[in-house]
């Protein structure tokens, strides 16, 4: 007999695992089923997020960042460490029990939660009174039926056309994150956020890296005074070989390198390199989901049409996470699997698009909320801008982490915050502030009056909301 639902979740990546989790909660009978098969071949929760995104590239940014600190800044510390070295293996390791505690750790909550937990390839086949969704797995198949569905497929890495990736010689992000040892060229294709995040992790372990962007401009999503500065850094202090405007030619990938031919400022280059990592944007992932058979469908570029509040145009099929319009971050894809989990319990569940954060995690990190000041000038919204560096930090100081700064930006006539852009230590958790202070429609003088712990890294988003109104205490 067919196992009916009230929900299925196609998709246990951090969207689809917290859509079910939160469905449960509200008393909604679900399934969540998902396909990822971890490197040894086992069904494994979590998706891309905390298989090979978020969680393995964190696991090595912090190994790698720990490394290059014995080797370079314990000195100023008075530190003297002797024959640092580096076991690559142990630090793979490492990221493998992270991977694997959190994965492991979605079974439990599945459980704990009642959720369903199913292994296999969903697949729509019809619709009705309730949804039929083929879950197959290897050569066995199972239809289960739901009132509701949740598609949270995700994303893939999108292609160069003719550019094969093994992930050995030629990576995505999945074998950027498991490189056996470092190697001694390092070339990458994209200078976005995987490619500046896997870049600085091998840089750092003694990789020369070389970046190819296509595009003539650097990080043109985040604003143009944090670009400029991070430009600076990544090229000069950090020794990342960042090349824009670049035309992509042949690559071939030998036994022991790999070739590419690329043009760059009107000269064509060979370059060889011994390790290459495409990172040039992800694509939504509908294969083989049947969405033509329940009529649902996807724009120009694949990704599954929905409303404000995630509903697609077959009636009770949602969609959310990287599979639809908007960043591609965990985080939007999280919040958008608990709105929708409580829009189908008859809540009212919404996201605001506009105050996603973005947090890029070299070093210094990068993050911000809101509007850019290039942003700002298109729309022509007058705004008063507030920036603090951290050099005048103390805490910054303290930490040896000086680089950088917080800027502010706030409408001209209401003071209202409109954007916040952070280049410096642990921006990422310095950005919830300003998320917070958004979301609440504070003004930068809410800011500023609003006591700061001293010393800490939060003062500088205290003085640059003191600075938007030009009334700095510390410059
Ligand atoms: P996914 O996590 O992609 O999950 C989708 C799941 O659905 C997968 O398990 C997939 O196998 C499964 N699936 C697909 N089709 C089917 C089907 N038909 N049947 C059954 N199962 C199916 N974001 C951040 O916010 N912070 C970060 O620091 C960050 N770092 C990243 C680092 C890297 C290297 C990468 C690649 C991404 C990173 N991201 C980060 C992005 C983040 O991983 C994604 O935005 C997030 O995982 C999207 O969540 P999702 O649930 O929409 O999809
Ligand atoms: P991206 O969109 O951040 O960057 C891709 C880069 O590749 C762009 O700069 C683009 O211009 C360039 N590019 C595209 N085609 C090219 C070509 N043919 N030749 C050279 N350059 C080319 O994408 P990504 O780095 O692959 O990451 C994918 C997504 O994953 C991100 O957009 C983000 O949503 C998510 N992610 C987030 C984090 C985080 O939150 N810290 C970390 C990693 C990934």
């Amino acid at each position: 007999m067919t196992k009916a639902f009230d929900v299925a979740v196609i998709g246990a990546g951090p969207g689809g695992y917290v859509a079910a989790i939160r469905a449960a909660q509200l008393g909604l009978n679900t399934v969540c089923i998902d396909e990822f098969k971890s490197e040894d071949g086992k069904a494994s929760l979590g998706g891309t997020c905390l298989n090979v995104g978020c969680i393995p590239s964190k696991a090595l940014l912090e190994s790698s960042e720990n490394y290059e600190r014995a080797l370079h800044k314990f000195g100023e510390h008075g530190i003297r460490v002797k024959d640092v070295s580096l076991d690559v293996a142990a630090m793979l390791a490492r990221k493998d029990k992270i991977v694997q505690q959190f994965t492991s750790g979605i079974g439990l909550l599945f459980k704990k939660n009642k959720v369903t937990s199913m292994h296999g390839h969903g697949r729509l086949t019809g619709g009705g009174e309730s949804y039929q969704i083929e879950v197959s797995n290897g050569g066995t198949s199972e239809t289960v039926s739901a009132k509701h569905v949740v598609i949270a497929t995700g994303s893939v890495p999108r292609q160069i056309p003719g550019l094969a990736v093994d992930n050995v010689r030629v990576c995505d992000n999945t074998g950027a994150l498991s490189l056996k040892e470092v190697p001694g060229r390092l070339g990458v294709i994209g200078a976005g956020v995987i490619g500046l995040e896997m870049g600085s992790v091998w840089k750092r372990l003694g990789s020369e890296v070389t970046i190819l962007e296509a595009l003539p401009v650097f990080l043109g999503a985040a604003d143009e005074g944090v670009s400029k500065e991070a430009w600076r850094i990544f090229t000069k202090s950090v020794g990342l070989d960042i090349k824009l405007g670049c035309k992509i030619g042949a690559v071939k990938a030998g036994k022991k390198s790999v070739s590419v031919q690329y043009e760059h400022e009107g000269t064509a280059t060979v370059a060889e390199f011994d390790r290459l990592v495409v990172a040039v944007g992800r694509v939504p992932n509908t294969r083989g989901l049947g969405l033509e058979t329940v009529g649902v469908k996807a724009d120009a570029r694949g990704f599954v049409e929905v409303d404000e509040r995630n509903r697609t145009v077959a009636p009770n099929i949602y969609a959310i996470g990287d599979v639809v319009r908007g960043p591609m971050l965990a985080h939007k894809s999280s919040e958008e699997g608990v709105a929708v989990a409580e829009t189908i319990a008859g809540q009212h569940g919404h996201v605001n698009l506009e105050h996603i954060p973005w947090v890029i995690y070299t070093a210094p990190e990068i993050a911000w909320v809101g509007r850019t000041e290039q942003q700002l000038k298109a729309d022509g919204v007058a705004y008063r801008s507030g920036q603090f560096p951290f050099i005048v930090s103390g805490r910054a100081r303290a930490l040896g982490e000086t680089a950088g700064f917080v800027k502010m930006l706030a409408d001209e006539r209401t003071d209202r915050i409109l954007g916040v852009h952070i280049l410096g230590p642990f921006a990422s958790e310095l950005i919830s502030e300003a998320v917070v202070a958004m979301e609440f429609g504070a003004t930068a003088e809410d800011i500023a009056r609003i006591v700061h712990a001293h010393p800490s890294l939060s003062e500088a988003l205290h003085e640059a909301a003191l600075g938007v109104d030009k009334r700095f205490l510390s410059l």
